[in-house]
Order: C-alpha cells, then sequence, then structure tokens
C-alpha cells in the first residue's frame, strides 16, 4: 500500500505524468559511469546496486551511458548497445529494478571527441584539451548512420526490457559538440545556424521516437549551461528544447557544464542548487517535464527548487551512492535519516577516474552491496570503540544495526574527532551531515554513548571485542625554532583555538594544508554564496549570455590574508590531491594569489620567519604565522597500554595507519570491521 506523501515533501513526492507513463514520484536517479559492469560478476552487481536504489523509491533510474555504435564508446572498455544479443544479459537488471516499481531507462552516450580511442569522430577535427586523440570530422554519411545508431540502440534496450532511454545531449559529448559553434565549425547542413547546428538532436529524438512507440519513455539531456566559450546562449538552448519536445521527448533533463569547463559544476565548492535557474530557463519554453540537476542533496532543497517552480522533477546521481533510500526516507517523514552527499567525489568520480568500480566516502556499501549482509548478528557481541571520528562513529552504528550491544567512549565532548576540523575548510561544512547521519544512527541503534570520557584499559574490561579508533595527532617535524611562539598546528587554526596574522606560511602542501590555504584567504561570507561562486568562477547567474560565462575566470580575488605554501618534494604542490577537486582548490588558491613553493628545504625558523633553501640558495620568508600541515602521527597510547595487558584489540583509521588517512578510509574500515564481527 503506498503510504501518504510526507507534508514537508509535497510536490518532490507526489507522481507526475511523464509522455504515456505515470511516474511514481519526481525523484529521477541520474546516469553514473559505475563501472560495475567490468567487474567479475557484473551482472549480480549491477542488479544489486540498482535495485537498491528501487527499493529506496527513485522513480526512474538512469544506467551509465552505453554507446550506440563503436566510434562512440568512452574508452576501448566503454560499455555500448549495439548488439542485441549482447545486450540481453542487462534484463535481469531491468526486471530487478520494475519489480521494486521503478522505471529504468538507458542511457544513449556517444563521447564524440571525449572517447580515448584512436578513431574517435566529432563534427569538426578539433582535439578536446582533455583527450590527446584528435577526432576525425564526420562525413555526411557518418552522421546519418550515427542518427540510425541511436534509434537502433533505443530498439535495443527497448527490446531487452529497458522502460526508455535517456538521449545524453551535454556534457560536451558528441550530441552537444553539433549543437554549438565551440566545436561545430561545419558549413554544410549540420553546422552554420542553429537550425542546422540542431538538426542532429532533433533527428536523433525523432528517429528513437518513430523506432519505439509512443509509449517508450525518451528524455533527453539537453545542456542547460555549456560554461565553454562560444557555448549556446539562452535563446539557442530554448529553441532547442522546443525542437526537441516537438520531436517526440517525454522528459528534458538538464545538463550542466562540458567536461573540459574550467568552472566547478557539482564539487562541494558549488553552493548547492547554483544551476536551478538554468532549469528554469529551459522550463519557461517548454510544456513536458524539466528536470533540474547537479548540486541537490537534501529533500529540502529538491522541494524548495519544485516548489518554487524552477523544475518539474529533479534529478540527483551522487545522492543516490551515499543513501539509496533517500526517496523513501523523505516519504516515511524520517529525512534526517538520510545519509547525505557531501560533494567530495572522492569514491565516485575519483574511483572512476582511476579506473576503480564506483563508491562512495560516506557510504563504503555503494556499489560493493553483495559484500555486505544485511543480517543481524547471530552471536551478538560486547563491542567497546575507542573514539568517536568517522571510522569509530561508523564501526559503532554498524555494529549496532547489526545487534551488538556497543559503547562508543569518546575523549572529548563531541563527537567527529578529524572531521570537526575538516568541516572548517569552506564548503566542506557537508561533513557536517556525515556527523548528524552517524550519530543519528548511533542513537537509533542504542550505542551507549560516553562523551568527554578517555578510555582507560580499566574502562575496557568485559568487552569481546575493543576497537580502538582514536584518530591521530598533528606531526610537529623536527626544526630549529619549531617551538617559536608564531608556529601553531593546523588543528590549532582550523579548530579556532588560534587565529592567524596577516602573513602566513603553510608548511606542507598536502590535502589539510591546501584546505588550510583555502580557510585563510577565503572570508566567511564568501562560503556558499552564489554570487561570490559566479563572480569568481566567471559565470552569468541568469545563464543568459553564449555559455553561459561572464566576467574574468582567471582574475585575480581579494585575498583575506597573504599566503605561502611551502613543500620540500619537487614534485608540483597539490599534484596528489583529488583528480576531479584538485584543480578547483588549485585554481582558487591561484586566484588568492597564495603562492606555492616546492623544492624546498627548512633550515630553522626565528622571529624573521621561516628560514628555507631554494636552490641551495637562502631565503626567509617573513610571516606573523606559520602553520604545520606536516601530516600526522597515530594515536596509539591506550593500544600500546592494552597490549601489554594483553587485551586483543582491533586498529581502524588512523589509529592504524597515519598515512593517507582520510574520512573514506576510516568509514570503509569502520564499517566492515562491524562487518566482521
Ligand atoms: P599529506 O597529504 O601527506 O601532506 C603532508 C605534507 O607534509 C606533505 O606534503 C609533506 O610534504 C609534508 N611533510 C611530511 N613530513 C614532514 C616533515 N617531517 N617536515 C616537513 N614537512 C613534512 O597529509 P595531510 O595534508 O596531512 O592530509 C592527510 C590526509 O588527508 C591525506 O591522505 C590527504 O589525502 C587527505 N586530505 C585530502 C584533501 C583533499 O584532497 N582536498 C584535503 C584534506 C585531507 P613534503 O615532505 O614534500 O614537504
Ligand atoms: Fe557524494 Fe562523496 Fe559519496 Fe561521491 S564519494 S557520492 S561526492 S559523498
Amino acid at each position: 500500500m503506498e503510504n501518504a506523501p510526507n507534508e514537508n515533501f509535497a510536490t518532490l513526492l507526489s507522481p507526475i505524468q511523464a509522455g504515456q507513463t505515470r511516474v511514481r514520484n519526481r525523484v529521477i536517479m541520474g546516469s553514473m559511469h559505475t563501472r560495475l559492469e567490468t567487474e567479475p560478476d557484473g551482472i549480480a552487481k549491477q542488479i544489486a546496486f540498482y535495485a537498491e536504489r528501487a527499493r529506496g523509491e527513485a522513480a526512474i533510474l538512469v544506467t551509465g551511458g552505453f554507446s550506440p555504435n563503436a566510434e562512440g564508446i568512452f574508452d576501448p572498455e566503454g560499455p555500448r548497445i549495439d548488439d542485441l544479443e549482447a545486450a540481453m544479459e542487462l534484463r535481469p537488471i531491468c526486471e530487478a529494478v520494475q519489480a521494486e516499481g521503478s522505471l529504468m531507462c538507458a542511457q544513449l552516450l556517444h563521447a564524440g571527441r571525449y572517447a580515448k580511442i584512436e578513431n574517435c569522430v566529432a563534427p569538426s577535427p578539433i582535439r578536446s584539451p582533455i583527450n590527446r586523440f584528435v577526432p576525425r570530422e564526420m562525413t555526411d554519411e557518418d552522421i546519418r548512420r550515427t542518427i540510425d545508431d541511436f534509434a537502433s540502440a533505443a530498439a535495443n534496450a527497448k527490446a531487452v526490457g529497458f522502460d526508455g532511454v535517456e538521449i545524453m545531449g551535454s556534457e560536451g559529448y558528441l550530441i552537444n559538440e553539433f549543437t554549438v559553434l565551440h566545436t561545430n565549425k561545419r558549413e554544410d547542413d549540420w553546422g552554420g545556424s542553429a537550425e542546422n547546428r540542431h538538426r542532429f538532436p532533433v533527428d536523433i529524438v525523432r528517429a528513437v521516437r518513430e523506432r519505439c512507440g509512443p509509449e517508450f519513455l525518451i528524455i533527453y539531456r539537453i545542456s542547460a549551461a555549456d560554461l565553454v566559450d562560444n557555448g549556446a546562449p539562452t535563446e539557442e538552448i530554448t529553441a532547442l528544447a522546443r525542437k526537441i519536445e516537438a520531436a517526440g521527448a517525454d522528459i528534458l533533463n538538464t545538463g550542466i557544464g562540458w567536461h573540459e569547463a574550467r568552472v566547478p559544476t557539482i564539487a562541494y565548492q558549488v553552493p548547492r542548487g547554483a544551476w536551478r535557474n538554468a532549469a528554469a530557463n529551459v522550463k519557461a519554453a517548454v510544456s513536458i517535464p524539466v528536470v533540474a540537476s547537479n548540486r541537490i542533496n537534501t529533500p529540502e532543497m529538491a522541494e524548495e527548487i519544485l516548489a518554487s517552480g524552477d523544475a518539474d522533477m529533479i534529478s540527483m546521481a551522487r545522492p543516490f551512492l551515499a543513501d539509496p533510500h533517500f526517496v523513501r526516507k523523505a516519504r516515511e517523514g524520517c529525512a534526517e535519516e538520510i545519509n547525505t552527499c557531501i560533494a567530495c567525489n572522492q569514491a565516485c568520480l575519483d574511483f572512476i577516474f582511476s579506473d576503480l568500480p564506483v563508491s562512495c566516502l560516506v557510504n563504503p556499501k555503494a556499489g560493493r552491496e553483495t559484500e555486505f549482509r544485511d543480517t543481524p548478528s547471530e552471536n551478538p557481541k560486547k563491542v567497546a570503540v575507542v573514539g568517536g571520528g568517522a571510522g569509530g562513529m561508523a564501526a559503532a552504528a554498524e555494529a549496532a544495526r547489526l545487534g551488538h550491544d556497543v559503547t562508543l567512549f569518546e575523549a572529548a565532548d563531541k563527537l567527529g574527532g578529524q572531521l570537526n576540523l575538516a568541516r572548517a575548510a569552506p564548503g566542506k561544512d557537508e561533513f557536517d551531515e556525515t556527523m548528524r547521519y552517524y550519530s543519528g544512527q548511533m542513537k537509533k541503534h542504542g550505542v551507549d554513548l560516553r562523551l568527554a570520557h578517555r578510555a582507560g584499559a580499566e574502562d575496557l574490561e568485559g568487552y569481546d571485542h575493543v576497537v580502538i579508533a582514536t584518530g591521530v595527532t598533528p606531526r610537529v617535524p623536527e626544526l630549529p625554532g619549531i617551538d617559536h611562539p608564531k608556529v601553531a598546528t593546523y588543528a590549532e587554526i582550523l579548530s579556532g583555538e588560534r587565529e592567524a596574522g596577516e602573513t602566513v606560511v603553510v608548511m606542507g602542501a598536502g590535502g589539510i594544508g591546501h584546505d588550510v590555504a583555502e580557510f585563510l584567504v577565503t572570508a566567511p561570507a564568501e562560503v556558499h554564496n552564489l554570487g561570490v561562486f559566479c563572480d569568481t568562477w566567471g559565470v552569468d547567474p541568469k545563464f543568459a549570455v553564449s555559455g553561459a560565462l561572464a566576467g574574468d575566470p582567471l582574475g585575480l580575488k581579494s585575498s583575506r590574508r597573504n599566503v605561502v605554501m611551502l613543500q620540500r618534494k619537487n614534485s608540483k604542490p597539490g599534484a596528489g590531491l583529488g583528480v576531479s577537486t584538485g584543480w578547483i582548490l588549485r585554481n582558487a588558491l591561484r586566484k588568492h594569489g597564495v603562492e606555492a613553493l616546492g623544492g624546498i628545504v627548512y633550515d630553522r625558523i626565528d622571529d624573521a620567519g621561516v628560514h628555507i633553501l631554494v636552490d641551495g640558495k637562502p631565503k626567509v620568508i617573513a610571516a606573523d604565522t606559520i602553520v604545520l600541515c606536516t601530516g600526522q602521527e597515530s594515536e596509539r597510547d591506550l593500544a600500546a597500554d592494552l597490549a601489554t595487558r594483553g587485551v586483543t584489540v582491533t586498529m581502524i583509521g588512523g589509529a592504524k595507519e597515519a598515512a593517507e588517512l582520510d574520512a573514506l578510509r576510516a568509514i570503509d574500515e569502520g564499517m566492515r570491521l562491524a562487518q566482521s564481527l
């Protein structure tokens, strides 16, 4: 029986008509590359992955992109759907999703000049800055064949059992390459005027509709803001939207920004709901449902966008990695139990770019559904967890959920550990959601919480299992003058315990060094401020002009402080940052005038500042404050004490290994340990 929608999310959860089909609510799980298809047992893993999200009540699930032909594959391993016999193995995925009451759509994506293959094709032979392969210019015959390939691919999807397709017309892939002057320099019927540039997508939609009939759902993903030079102005986007509607599409999803754009679109630095006006522009032009997407990660934000009339539906992708049951929880009135996507990209996009199957920092079960069990333990144990940071919270919450009797000791008077520091970096207060989620889960499953209680060996008697999640402390390197009053640790600065002066040297240019530098140069009022975001990255907030680019995206911004970052390694400072967010951080710091020096040798610290050697020559960098971001050391005193008493413990997170510690590893280890008890 359908429950009544939660009154707070009345619009979000109300059903909608899309073409011939009544859709269970207004939430689409957007397309994501998962790489699960390349895994052993790939079909079983995809069934588990998608069915879980359908059980969580996403109305329409869109797969990762399938190429309609050989030239359109993303990379040599890229999935395609041009062979019906091979595609039939996808049928059980569709059936599993449909059995849970959701619709399953296959995304048709021709990668165009983004295809990482020798013989990639494009409207014009212009190489993309993010691909080393130069595309071949498509002939008229190629173009007509490709339109037919899209129709055949859609027919294959229909024969497999998909309810519909999403035709990928955004993000700079082939279709998008045809629609804008940035990449379409043709002088034939497929280039020049907007009418000609739009012919390719319009003919594709028309061909798919003709081949698949009126009942088949067609979603077209339109580029609502290209964010590249010579991208489409609003009047071209809305004209295309009207033509796509007339050609037979049922729903218009909106895509934001090409992959080569130098504007962040989905990372934590982007204010929530930043792109809603782009969807609103499209909605004003058509009568079919229009979908808003990108940086919408809470039911409240989704509801606000729908209630304001900016869009008819919401597409979320990463939020369904973080919590497959996002919609169900909103409907049942327990939105506070949603594990919120924090837009870090660390285990979704960064994994995909490293050829790993997709997962999620806050939910390690994502993409690994078959590795975790949901059934309660048959042998409940009495478990002590020492340390309430990310790893400890995850271990305690999961162990208690599985039926163990769990006590968590935390020396501080609040939970969160290092997350309380990480959250201070601009935009990273999204970590508050992670702390809310895990502390809520601990409460829900009855963890006995002992805050402001530094556990000693005597507290840990009588437990079947002791988990040490005591974390890390900042490393203080040995250097003459390191105890100078100007020197502070990153923990002292990020916690607010100490305030930096106007001129700052940051020692260490790793992840924390960069976060601290950004914290030091960014005024609090700039964070989450859409106007400042648009100004910083050169975006037209009305999305009216060509490519929605305005202003000077390379221009310097005002800075609260003068900051210099130092690193001993010769590599480029920041080279080890996440693939999908590192460039944003490096650019943001450059815009704020932060200087980063690599290949230096530390000499000493004194009243004058930090003395270093650059290419063997001495140099002094003046500083009011010197912030140590020089790594961490494991906090293991308790573990050592317990070992001398013969108590067996399991260490996780930073206590186990300080190097390369992040919340991703800590939560994963905590969760897996709880499952293994
Ligand atoms: P990190 O990335 O390992 O950086 C520590 C820095 O300290 C290194 O750059 C190292 O560079 C320097 N260092 C180490 N020992 C030193 C010594 N004895 N004297 C002087 N300098 C020394 O560690 P982190 O910045 O503390 O970050 C911790 C973890 O959090 C990392 O795994 C990181 O990936 C993650 N994190 C990531 C991000 C992000 O991607 N945005 C943000 C925050 C944290 P040199 O030795 O070359 O000087
Ligand atoms: Fe969201 Fe980060 Fe999880 Fe990706 S890894 S889905 S960005 S929380």
